[in-house]
């Protein structure tokens, strides 16, 4: 049976944090569909015509090898920051993380109230108060899954057709089915999804290593706990009026209320908010835990708790199991490799031409004699523009004594156009059977030189 977590709202600069990642990364979700470079969206993947459009650039599938670059480029930065940071991707950019504290955690606390309420109408049974919340806080998740899913599907589909019901009947299917995992996860599955589901969580282990940043409780500092009795007494000690301080001297002020260390107590009071805030339901300060996700909540809610007895260190803070050096082997490899696929990646994009031309002999004869003599091949050209303008095709062949024949042709901005090229030679061009022939493609200032044979049957 699931122990359903309620975790406490918490506050603190590490929420701030959270706060500000979560806003770019949404800025970049929400935004990216809509925001048109050169014509086309800032990011879409339009799998249906086999092209991709970033930041103002196309790709095609003659640009796959950068693609899978740009994936291990992905991989190994997410392994490098993982050695260095842990897991920093679950606590910051992960997606199921910054809808939870972003938007679902918000909206649940706003129609069910703190943990505690929540908690107690949930074990009161199905009251009309609760079920009319439930129903609100369901119908505002499923408006929320729908639009995430949109925005989502947006990136494939295209955000006007999608969002001005033209898209195909696979794009609806695709949200439709994306919504409802959004909301299941949103409504129910929460951190299961973590610790059950999600493959970077079951393989961090491997990749982080005991110089990774953890958040971890320093038990030398907050153990022994303090009894309860010593915290109901701390509480009403920090209840009483405050004791008035010339304002002269603040900093003797503050030193008058910092806490007197209690022998053979820790400054842990036991106040539980730690766990009380945790979305994975765990008490970290019973050591590492794989399930957390680092989102330093606790982190936040301790440091409060501690300013509050005085102190200005939280007892929960990020740290390495074992102190390390930055610079190891792990983060070595990891730094190389990721040096090396930038380079390639670099070398790649710098020798990338927006015009690509390949030929292909038509179906049927290597060569055939038309009436006047002349000997004649045919060719179907394949020209991809891979620029965000139209191009005008003009083509030579390299062939002494040639004559070309080819239709006009013009490309549109990211597709690709296909004609027939016809090269004849005269009666007794040449005495080889087969010719190298270099057909040169050409779009204003661009060429490319794409080469084939020429079959005279000599
Ligand atoms: S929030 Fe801090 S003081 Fe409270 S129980 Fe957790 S570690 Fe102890
Ligand atoms: S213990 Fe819980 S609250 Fe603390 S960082 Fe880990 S997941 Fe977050």
């Amino acid at each position: 049976m699931r122990d359903w977590v309620y975790s406490l709202s918490v506050k603190g600069r590490f929420q701030r944090i959270h706060r500000w990642t979560g806003l770019a990364l949404q800025a970049f979700l929400f935004g990216t569909p809509w925001i048109m470079v050169a014509g086309h969206p800032a990011v879409q993947f339009d799998i249906g015509a086999g092209r991709a459009f970033l930041l103002g650039n196309v790709f095609t599938p003659r640009d796959t090898i950068f693609l899978v670059l740009l994936g291990l480029f992905a991989a190994f930065s997410l392994f490098f920051f993982t050695a260095l940071y842990g897991r920093l991707w679950c606590g910051y950019a992960c997606p199921q993380t910054v809808f939870l504290e972003e938007w679902v955690r918000p909206i649940e606390t706003f129609i069910e109230g703190e943990r505690g309420v929540r908690r107690a109408r949930d074990q009161r049974g199905w009251t009309f108060d609760r079920i009319w919340r439930k129903a609100a806080k369901w119908s505002a998740f499923a408006v929320l899954a729908s639009v995430v899913a949109m925005t989502f599907v947006s990136w494939f589909a295209g955000a006007r057709p999608l969002w001005s019901g033209s898209a195909s009947v696979a794009a609806y299917g695709f949200t439709a089915f994306f919504a409802v995992t959004m909301f299941l996860d949103f409504a129910w599955f929460r951190e299961q999804f973590c610790n059950y589901l999600c493959p970077y969580a079951r393989f961090q282990g491997a990749l982080a290593d005991d110089g990774s940043l953890v958040v971890a409780y320093q038990a030398e500092l907050g153990e022994p706990r303090q009894s309860r009795s010593t915290r109901v007494s701390k509480a009403k000690a920090a209840a009483a009026p405050p004791v008035a301080v010339a304002p002269v001297a603040p900093v003797v002020a503050v030193a008058a209320v910092a806490p007197a260390e209690v022998e053979g107590e820790g400054r842990c009071i036991s106040c539980d908010k730690c766990v009380a805030v945790c979305p994975q339901g765990i008490d970290i300060r019973q050591g590492f835990q794989l399930e957390c996700i680092t989102c330093a909540r606790c982190v936040d809610a301790c440091e409060g708790v501690m300013q509050k007895s005085g102190y200005a260190e939280s007892l929960i803070v990020y740290k390495p199991l074992v102190k390390q050096p930055a610079v190891r082997p792990r983060t070595i490899a990891y730094g190389t490799l990721l040096t090396g696929l930038a380079v390639a990646m670099g070398v790649l994009l710098a020798g990338r031409g927006e015009l690509d031309a390949t030929v292909a002999r038509a179906p049927g004869t290597l060569y055939t004699v038309d009436t006047d003599g002349w000997i004649r091949n045919t060719f179907l050209l394949r020209v991809s523009n891979d620029s965000l303008e139209p191009i005008d095709i003009s083509v030579t062949a390299l062939l002494p004594g040639a004559e070309l024949l080819v239709p006009p042709m013009h490309v549109a901005a990211a597709a690709s156009g296909m004609a027939p090229v016809v090269v004849r030679i005269p009666p007794g061009g040449s005495e080889d059977r087969t010719l190298p022939l270099v057909l040169v493609v050409s779009a204003g200032d661009t060429h490319v030189d794409v080469r084939t044979t020429f079959k005279s049957g000599g």
